[in-house]
């Protein structure tokens, strides 16, 4: 707990008096850490890759480049490593618009199959590549939800994109989507849309879970910066639920592998439908 005081003082019907100030700033504390945090590792995770390429331009200048073996292969990695900088510096952005509120979610009726179908197509060629099987359970009567479908289309594509990286080769990656059971007397708008991602990949052990979602967070740092990863996809995915109105999180799946799930609030039908209406007139 932190604490800052402040003392006042006063006379009042003759009788001199004293205020002593308590304010509980341990919210702001922790807020300031997780700023200064966020600053630390922006400057750690572009420090990497600029120092590798600073390192092999060094090496090619100090003679490398002769060796046409060595300036390949320094000319690719330079190029690697620039593609790298530029991916986290559009996540970077991406988080920093949707934070500070500049993005407005659209809140269009749409239908989740198109969401999941558009997402498959592209992610479809690197599954392939590593052998997986994509399997999708979409319950039949799934009613439209209110949404923006090219930022939803962006929260399966992160998220399918990590089942396929984290999972060993010939794996089976299922996407579902099913209509939350109504609990007997729950109002219509209590209703969601479960959307879900499930891998038999090397999973997460449970006290990374609820953190993974936080800027940079990785279970495993050079696995995951091996693989690609910026370190921002999931905390991108969890900007965009909560925009959404809804919640993300992860569970661990028996023998092995995770499944994020995205819960999504339906709106009230007939809302939606009146806006329905609207959208084709
Ligand atoms: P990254 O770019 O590192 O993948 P993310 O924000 O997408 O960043 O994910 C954060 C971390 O969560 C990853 O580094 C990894 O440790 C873990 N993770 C995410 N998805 C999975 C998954 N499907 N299976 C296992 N671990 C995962």
């Amino acid at each position: 707990l932190h604490i800052e005081a402040s003392v006042a003082g006063g006379e009042r019907e003759n009788e001199a008096f004293a205020v002593l100030v308590f304010h509980d700033i341990t919210e702001l504390r922790r807020l300031e850490k997780i700023r200064k945090d966020f600053v630390a590792n922006v400057s750690h995770e572009l420090r990497t890759p600029l120092t590798s390429i600073k390192g092999y331009v060094e090496a090619l200048l100090d003679g490398a480049k002769d060796d046409p073996e060595a300036l390949n292969k320094f000319l690719d990695i330079i190029l690697k490593q620039s593609d790298r900088l530029n991916l986290i510096l559009e996540d970077l952005l991406e988080l920093s618009k949707i934070e500070s509120g500049r993005v407005s979610f659209k809140q269009d009726p749409l239908d989740i199959r198109s969401v999941v179908e558009r997402t498959l197509s592209m992610i479809k060629p690197i599954a392939d590549k590593k052998g997986h099987r994509l399997v999708t359970e979409l319950d039949d009567r799934l009613p439209p939800i209110a949404g923006d479908e090219d930022r939803l289309v962006q929260v399966l594509t992160n998220l399918l994109d990590n089942a396929v990286k984290y999972t060993p080769e010939r794996g089976m990656i299922t996407v579902a989507a099913r209509l939350v059971p109504e609990p007997a007397r729950a109002l219509p708008e209590h209703r969601a849309l479960e959307l879900s991602v499930s891998d038999t990949g090397i999973g997460i052990p449970e006290q990374d879970r609820p953190r993974v979602f936080e800027r940079f967070y990785r279970v495993d740092k050079a696995r995951s910066r091996e693989l690609g990863g910026t370190g921002l996809g999931l905390a991108i995915v969890k900007h965009i639920v909560e925009g959404h109105g809804g919640q993300v999180w992860v569970e661990g799946r028996q023998p092995q592998g995770s499944r994020f799930v995205v819960r999504l609030p339906l709106r009230h039908p007939s809302r939606l439908a009146a806006q329905l209406t609207e959208t084709n007139t």
